[in-house]
């Protein structure tokens, strides 16, 4: 799985717990060089991941990258989702700085979307793609202490609370990732059933 982030590592681990794969992380490859995400697209920059770690460490790889787009903000904080605060990655000044970009501005214009693009590859290509989302809004203010990243404001209408204030299960039930992993599990298992054939 390439990620350094801790938090996503652990939402992913979790929800591919029951795959019958051995999940290692990028804590794993000590030696692997960082993959710069320079790309317009959360797919684009997932593919990139995806491949150029594949072929590093020769493992079949998942990468996802994946962040919030506000309606009001044509779509930012996008791809700069993890450093729209600054490259220290701060999440608690991330969602500061969204909530002064947002002052003022009613529920009904506080659409938001979180979205997810997973690629898995070999090293010798990407095979797999998928992408999620989940709508919602942004709140007026961050409650709860789950979850990671924007989840204090990512406030879901039909649960009447933030991402922050649900049980991490909860979540995954309708999060981007967690819809986007359960594609995943089927591919992956398509995947060892071709191996299987190829290799009888
Ligand atoms: P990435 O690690 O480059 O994909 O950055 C993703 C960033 O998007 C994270 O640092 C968070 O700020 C945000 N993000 C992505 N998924 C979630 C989520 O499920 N909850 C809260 N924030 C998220």
């Amino acid at each position: 799985m390439a990620s350094t982030n801790q938090k996503k590592l652990k939402e992913l681990q979790d929800l591919l717990a029951d795959v019958p794969f051995e999940l290692l992380s990028l804590r794993d490859f000590p030696g692997v060089k960082d993959v710069v995400e320079d790309r317009n697209t959360f797919l684009e920059n997932a593919r990139k991941k995806a491949l150029s770690f594949a072929r590093q460490t020769g493992c079949l790889t998942l990468a996802d990258d994946s962040g919030l787009t506000v309606d009001c903000l044509d779509g930012a904080p996008g791809v700069y989702s993890a450093r729209y605060a600054g490259p220290e990655k701060n999440d608690l000044r991330n969602c500061e700085k969204l909530l002064k970009a947002l002052e003022g501005v009613p529920n009904g214009k506080r659409g938001a979307a979180f979205q997810c693009a997973i690629a898995l590859a070999s090293p010798e290509q990407v095979f797999a793609t998928v992408e999620e989302d989940v709508r919602g809004r942004v709140a007026h203010q961050m409650k709860g202490r789950g979850g990671f990243g924007y989840d204090p404001l990512f406030f879901y209408p039909e649960f009447g609370k933030t991402f922050a204030e649900i049980p991490s299960s909860q979540k995954h039930l309708v999060s981007h990732r967690g819809k986007a992993l359960r594609k995943v599990k089927e591919i992956l298992k398509g995947y060892l059933e071709s191996q299987t054939i190829l290799g009888s």
